[in-house]
Parts: C-alpha cells; sequence; structure tokens
C-alpha cells in the first residue's frame, strides 16, 4: 500500500513568530509520530524554510517550497530557483497550484518547465491540477485533467513513482468550503492514475501519491483518504492551526489501519 501524506500548505500567511511557534509545536508533536505510513510535509513561505529545514530536522516532518521559477538562474528579480531550493535541503516543491495559475500565469507549459526543473534537483515536486466550476459543470473535468497531465508531464520519464506527487484540487473547492465528495475525488483520482498507467506503466502508476486537495478538515478527510486511489491531502486554511493540522494527522492514522 502507498504511504498516506499529509502536507500544509501555508500560502502567504504566518511571520516568523507564528511560523517558529507552529513549528516548534509540530516537532514536539512529531517527535512522538512513529507510524512511517503517515508522512507530513508542511509548506511554510519562502523566508522562512531553512528555519523550518533546521527545526525539523530530526523528526519525520518534511518541508516543501510552495513555488519554483521556471527560470535556471540570472537576472529575475524576485523569483526563486529549484537549485536555491535544493540547497536547503528541502524535499518537496509544490508546482502549479490554482493560486499560481490564476494570479502568476502559470500555463500548463512553464508548469512543466518547473516540473522538470524541481526534479532534476533532487527534489520531489507536488503536482497540482485540477478543473474550474464551470469546467465540470459542463461535463470537462477529464478532458482538462488529461491536459494538465499531457502538459505538465511532457518529456519527464519517470521510472520510479517516488519521484512525483500528484495533487487533484478541484479549483471550486479551494478555499470555498465546499469540498468534493469522496466519490467525485475518486472518480477524478483513478483517472489520474490510469493515466500514469498509460503513460508510464502499472509500477509507476501503482507508486505515485495522489492527494486530495480542497477544504479538507478534520470532520472529512477520513473519509476521504479512505477512498482507493486517495493517498492523502494537500491542505490549506485547515493546516494553519497546528491543533487542526495534528488531528487531521492523526485521522490519517486511523485511515491506514483500515485502509
Ligand atoms: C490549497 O491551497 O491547496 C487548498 C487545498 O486550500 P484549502 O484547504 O484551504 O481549500
Amino acid at each position: 500500500m502507498r504511504p498516506l501524506l499529509i502536507a500544509g500548505n501555508w500560502k502567504m500567511n504566518k511571520d516568523l513568530f507564528e511560523t517558529l511557534a507552529f513549528l516548534q509545536g509540530l516537532r514536539a508533536y512529531a517527535q512522538k509520530h512513529k507510524e512511517e505510513r503517515v508522512q507530513i510535509v508542511v509548506a511554510p513561505a519562502y523566508p522562512f524554510l531553512l528555519t523550518a529545514v533546521d527545526l525539523l530536522k530530526d523528526t519525520p516532518v518534511k518541508v516543501a517550497a510552495q513555488d519554483v521559477s521556471s527560470n535556471e538562474d540570472g537576472a529575475f528579480t524576485g523569483e526563486v530557483s529549484a537549485s536555491m531550493l535544493a540547497s536547503l535541503h528541502l524535499s518537496f516543491c509544490i508546482v502549479g497550484h490554482s493560486e499560481c495559475r490564476q494570479y502568476h500565469s502559470d500555463t500548463d507549459d512553464v508548469i512543466n518547465i518547473k516540473l522538470q526543473r524541481v526534479i532534476k534537483n533532487g527534489m520531489k515536486p507536488i503536482f497540482c491540477i485540477g478543473e474550474k466550476l464551470e469546467e465540470r459543470q459542463s461535463g470537462r473535468t477529464n478532458e482538462v485533467l488529461q491536459r494538465q497531465l499531457a502538459i505538465g508531464l511532457n518529456e519527464i520519464n519517470l521510472s520510479a513513482g517516488k519521484d512525483l506527487v500528484i495533487a487533484y484540487e478541484p479549483v471550486w473547492a479551494i478555499g470555498t468550503g465546499q469540498v468534493a465528495t469522496p466519490q467525485q475525488a475518486q472518480e477524478a483520482q483513478a483517472f489520474i492514475r490510469n493515466f500514469l498507467l498509460q503513460k508510464y506503466g502499472a509500477e509507476v502508476a501503482d507508486t505515485v501519491q495522489i492527494l486530495y486537495g480542497g477544504s479538507v478538515k478534520p470532520d472529512n478527510i477520513k473519509e476521504i483518504i479512505l477512498q482507493p486511489d486517495i493517498d492523502g491531502a494537500l491542505i490549506g486554511g485547515a493546516s494553519l492551526k497546528l491543533d487542526l493540522f495534528t488531528a487531521m494527522i492523526d485521522l490519517a492514522k486511523e485511515a491506514v489501519k483500515i485502509k
């Protein structure tokens, strides 16, 4: 069975002091975390990544960046490259989040370059895809996912699923409180796994973790992650409070025993 992954995307929240307070609490929690089938990831803002790596280094918690530049290096004011992130010993990098697609004009082609840079620099991308409300309502969900996957993973050769995490995040469910039903999420994620099967074969398709993201909270996480093709959650709002975040990790520990 694939391990479950519970990832918190903090977006542009928490200053240094709030970050430290959360991470110290998470560190104390994680020092007692022994369930290897439940992995934990946090994605603080860029300025605090090194602090997070340092504070969590003797725990199983891994740190992710929230985005990366599509450029390698040079005159790109304000951007942060994959090699810079890798030099912090980051394990993961979120790529293609719907907010980056919406506000930073991340196209599928740009996301493809970002994915290549992250993998080349030895980090694991958490590659976000998902349809908008009008796309779902007009029956185009699979068509959108197919396009995002085909262009996003173009020329990316995976010999093992361990190099990639995919997050299915329907745009209409992000930050809206309107979570997909477990059946809607499972259906989309089975489609994604089938894409991986066609492109990379069974070994990769069986090992890539596919997360669900979109208004996940303690009261809905368990039935979502119990679905066969859902291997954890990418969580925004509810990951900002330590007690909610650790409650969701505890629920994942229960889920992994019965999955
Ligand atoms: C996200 O930002 O990836 C996300 C899923 O946010 P939220 O949990 O707040 O919907």
